[in-house]
């Protein structure tokens, strides 16, 4: 009887070390699931994890708990709660909004490294003194504030059962969808999108610096537009904006929807489904494909598209499609903060997904360029964008991925344009580059690099057998000229003019 006691109340904390673990990722399932494109086989990883863990968990706690020195009982139960206990903690303090907090005391213990070694000693030695001292008392702190904390066990089960029919379209293929043609459309229109890429990094002097050779030939066959505004900020207001030909004052992603914010912070849903640049090409009789990271645009624009493909960026899972136990771990390390120590960590998990996600958009992308039908191709790629991990000559193990120095920044450009080479390649083999209308455009500006320019974005434009280099100084609203390229190439009437 008090053997089975024993088994059950070590499970008790077994479990609440691995909910501690995962509390990051719990939260963010009970506050905000949209941002992780969620599915059903992603709940059953987890809940698979959770139970392992608890059960590895519980036999080591009843393993140390068989160890007659007081010492070193006291420090194995250390080392096995120490780990689940950050990752709730910091996590804990981001919730109660001390965020901010945590982001300054993170950049500068980075820049005085010192004084953070002198300090982590002198407290790591206070702890080791008390440790030494009191050590049945310091053994029972641990086990109490486990006990404390197990009310959370409670809360993830709750969570994972309020969330267990979430199952976000992530994939679409449905090469037959079709519109009834109103017109066949007699070329392609093909929008390249580069995450952050700046206007400012790209040009000099009105043209593309030379050291990037793909922009650089494009541009010169090209209207440039060399004052081009993008409709936001930030990738959630921008995007939206940019594929539905209006502009936000703000975009917010809820719980498990989009919202639209008015100037009077009047929340409404944002509907995005009746008129898009999906919708239109499809009425028209293009073949539609969108690819990209950030926002789940298969939920979004589902029915207009014949292919597409979306990733979180705080789910690995998207990279890792397979049933896997480590997605939900990775997950985990992702969503953890970028500062160290927990940065150590998850900059080599997030570095990892970026590598991954972008070579599939790639391949995705490079595969719709062989479509013999007449297409519309949006693809984002998000590797000008933090973590910065590709370099000209592909991914690089990139110790500070975070970091947005020029040095950072001008490989993932030259990425880009390594990048934007082999599109343009495949399309001349397929004989399809000539013809087709090619953009290649940002959805906002380096903002760290160019504050008070974060809307300037680089936009060019080939039209279909353009020779010629066309310079334009005249500020524009990108997501109006992305509207009229569509409708020239439509029959449909749609709004001309871009607004509210
Ligand atoms: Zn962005």
């Amino acid at each position: 009887m008090f053997a089975r006691y024993k088994i059950l109340f070590n499970s008790w904390l077994a479990l609440t070390l691995s909910v501690l673990f995962f509390h990051p990722l719990i939260a963010t399932l009970h506050d905000n699931i949209i941002i992780l494109q969620w599915r059903v086989q992603n709940s059953l990883e987890l809940i698979s994890v959770i139970v392992l863990f608890t059960v590895i968990l519980t036999v080591a706690l009843l393993l140390i708990d068989k160890i007659p020195g007081v010492r070193l009982r006291f420090a194995l139960l250390f080392c096995i709660f120490i780990v689940p206990f950050i990752s709730f903690f910091i996590h804990f303090l981001q919730q109660v909004d001390y965020k901010n907090a945590l982001v300054i005391l993170g950049e500068y213990a980075h820049k005085n490294q010192l004084l953070v070694e002198i300090i982590v000693t002198f407290c790591g030695a206070v702890f080791l003194v008390l440790a030494a001292r009191y050590t049945s008392k310091m053994t029972h702190v641990i086990i109490i504030l486990i006990l404390i904390l197990s009310p959370l066990n409670l809360l993830a089960g709750w969570t994972l059962w309020s969330i267990w029919d979430v199952n976000t379209k992530i994939d679409i293929n449905t090469p037959n969808l079709c519109d009834k043609k109103t017109h066949t459309p007699d070329h392609n229109l093909i929008i390249i999108l580069f995450d952050s890429l700046s206007y400012e990094y790209l040009y000099k002097n009105a043209s593309v610096s030379s050291r990037y050779t793909n922009f650089h030939r494009l541009s010169s066959i090209s209207d440039n537009y060399h004052n081009a505004l993008s409709p936001g900020k930030q990738t959630l207001t921008a995007i939206p904006g940019l594929l539905t030909g209006k502009s936000f004052d703000n975009v917010l992603m809820g719980y498990r929807q989009i919202y639209k914010i008015s100037k009077e912070n009047k929340k409404e849903y944002l509907d995005i489904l009746s008129e898009n640049l999906f919708s239109i090409a499809k009425k028209s009789g293009y073949k539609t494909f969108l690819f990209g990271s950030y926002l789940p645009y298969c939920e979004m624009f589902d029915r207009y598209l014949n292919r597409g493909h979306s990733f979180s960026i705080y789910n690995y899972a998207g990279v890792e499609t397979h049933f896997s136990l480590l997605s939900p771990i990775m997950t985990n390390l992702i969503i953890w903060p970028r500062q160290s120590p927990q940065g150590f960590i998850k900059n080599i998990v997030v570095s990892q997904w970026q590598k991954e996600q972008t070579i599939k958009v790639f391949k995705f992308s490079m595969a719709a360029l062989d479509e013999k039908n007449p297409f519309f191709l949006f693809t984002h790629i998000y590797s000008t964008h933090v973590p910065l991990v590709f370099d000209r000559n592909g991914y690089f193990d990139n110790k500070e991925p975070f970091l947005q120095s020029a040095e950072n920044y001008t490989k993932a450009v030259e990425f880009a344009d390594y990048t934007l080479g082999e599109l343009i390649r495949k399309m001349e083999k397929n004989t399809i580059f000539e013809s087709s209308e090619v953009i290649v455009l940002s959805d906002h500006n380096n903002r760290s690099m160019f504050p008070g320019k974060e809307n300037h974005i680089p936009l060019i434009i080939k039209k279909p057998f353009q020779q010629i280099k066309n310079d334009l100084f005249g500020p524009v609203h990108t997501e109006g000229i992305l509207n009229e390229i569509m409708k020239k190439n439509s029959t449909i009437k749609i709004n001309a003019n871009p607004g509210k």
